[in-house]
């Protein structure tokens, strides 16, 4: 009896060792049996094998929500660009020349992209158009190569040396002497000149979602940092609001400028103006890459801009006050002082006769352009007053008056005193009548290919 009872127990003992042996194979099979056995998953193995859990409606932590958001973000596209292909999250410098011209005497442009690793749109930004305009070309390269194409959205292509010919002249022009920024867009059979804007405009222009184009004074004048934009164009006063704290000046841009063609194109664009030609100044060239620090990030280009700073812009009209005498100019104004009516601008002295004349402003504002000490002829346009307004003043169509050339300040006298300057001689027009009166009309009415064209007093 003892002996069966003995006999079964030792049965059970079998029977309890084999099928604990069964279970512990069972448990070392992970792939066929951990999906059937989710209860027996601790809650620390749920949180190191989320993916293999069969629990439908598990609720991530931030953590792994963190984790898992950058795998669902749509990535930025590769950027098509003169026959190449610059992946997402990288850098490249690709070359741009017009394919008719001589490969063995002209040397291509080079052009800078960095392509975001996050969608977002593509910004150009340009320089030296005019080859003497060389504070552009050192913001360009500041700005390329301070971004990182892993923290990036969208695209940025900078163009630091358009004019590469003018460039190597030191020139504002092509070697047929015309004006690029007179031709843009271009034609496909225009003259040389045509032929190069059509080329930069179709090749690359024609890519961006926004175009900033960098200029100085031109023709021995030096402009304040200022923003030229036609604010009337809702797309253009956006982006000239989101340019940091700087002047921003209401400017249709005269035909054939880059910054014109875009615009009509349907890209929104603004001229960027900023000292004068034939220097490198540091200040212009910080102030400039600043201002493009701010678009980018106002843009969502970068989380992080190259400054910091919101302050609202300041908008202006103006007026240009013009010597009415010739002689040798001697500024009594720096760029970026306020002026009133009657303020001495600069002093005009007469070599050969001894006379002098003073220039006065005519009106209250800033000076945020001026000719440089310099010999000057009559009608030379000799400072660039800016006239404080809102947004939408500035938007806004001309008076009528204003159309008309202004002859205020015309108390010229003889000088009877032994050369002291007694005369009064100056006078202003508006900005925007040249706009008018000089480039489009002449352009609209004979074709552009055929006209040397006034140059302008200051502007891109
Ligand atoms: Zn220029």
């Amino acid at each position: 009896m003892l002996d069966k009872y003995f006999k079964a127990l030792k049965l059970y003992g079998y029977c309890a060792t084999a099928l604990l042996l069964t279970l512990t194979s069972v448990q070392a099979q992970p792939d066929s049996t951990a999906q059937a056995l989710p209860d027996v998953v601790s809650q620390s193995e749920q949180s190191l094998v989320p993916e293999t859990s069969a629990v439908d409606d598990v609720v991530l932590s931030e953590q792994e929500q963190a984790i898992q958001e950058p795998l669902q973000e749509p990535l930025q596209e590769p950027l098509q660009l003169l026959g190449e292909t610059v992946e997402p999250g990288t850098s490249s410098i690709l070359t741009w020349d017009l394919e008719s011209s001589f490969s063995d005497i002209t040397a291509p442009s080079s052009v800078l992209v960095v392509n975001g690793t996050k969608p977002g749109p593509t910004l150009c930004l340009t320089a030296a158009i005019h080859g003497d305009e060389l504070n552009g070309i050192e913001i360009v390269r500041r700005v390329m190569y301070e971004l990182k194409a892993d923290k990036l959205s969208g695209a940025v292509i900078g163009v630091p040396i358009v004019n590469l010919e003018g460039f190597k002249r030191a020139s504002r022009y092509l070697p047929d002497r015309r004006d690029l920024n007179r031709y843009f867009p271009g034609r496909l059979r225009g003259s040389y000149a045509s032929r190069i804007a059509y080329s930069f405009f179709y090749q690359i222009v024609d890519k961006c979602n926004y175009l900033i184009d960098i200029h100085t004074g031109s023709l021995e004048r030096t402009n304040f940092p200022q923003i030229r934009a036609n604010l009337s164009d809702p797309s253009v006063a956006d982006l000239a609001g989101k340019m940091g704290s700087i002047v921003v000046l209401q400017s249709r841009g005269g035909s054939g400028t880059l910054r014109r063609a875009a615009t009509d194109a349907g890209i929104p664009a603004v001229t960027l103006e900023t000292g004068a030609p034939n220097n490198l100044q540091k200040k212009a060239v910080e102030e400039g890459v600043k201002t493009i620090g701010a678009a980018l990030r106002s843009l969502g280009f970068t989380s992080k801009s190259f400054w910091q700073g919101s302050k609202e812009p300041v908008y202006y009209r103006s007026r240009w006050v013009r010597a009415k005498q010739g002689g040798i100019l001697f500024s009594k104004v720096a760029l970026g002082d306020s002026v009133k009516e009657g303020t001495l601008l600069g002093l005009l002295s007469n070599p050969i006769t001894n006379k002098t004349t003073e220039i006065r402003s005519t009106l209250e504002g800033r000076v945020i352009g001026m000719a440089l000490n310099q010999i000057m002829y009559p009608g030379f346009a000799a400072y660039h007053i800016g006239l404080k307004s809102s947004a939408v003043e500035a938007a806004q169509p001309p008076e009528p008056a204003d159309e008309v050339e202004l002859d205020l300040a015309q108390t010229e006298k003889l000088d009877e005193n032994g050369g002291q300057p007694t005369a009064v001689a100056a006078e202003t027009v508006l900005a925007s009548e040249q706009d008018t009166t000089t480039k489009p009309q002449v352009q609209e009415a004979t074709t552009i290919e055929e006209m040397e064209l006034p140059t302008a007093d200051s502007s891109d």
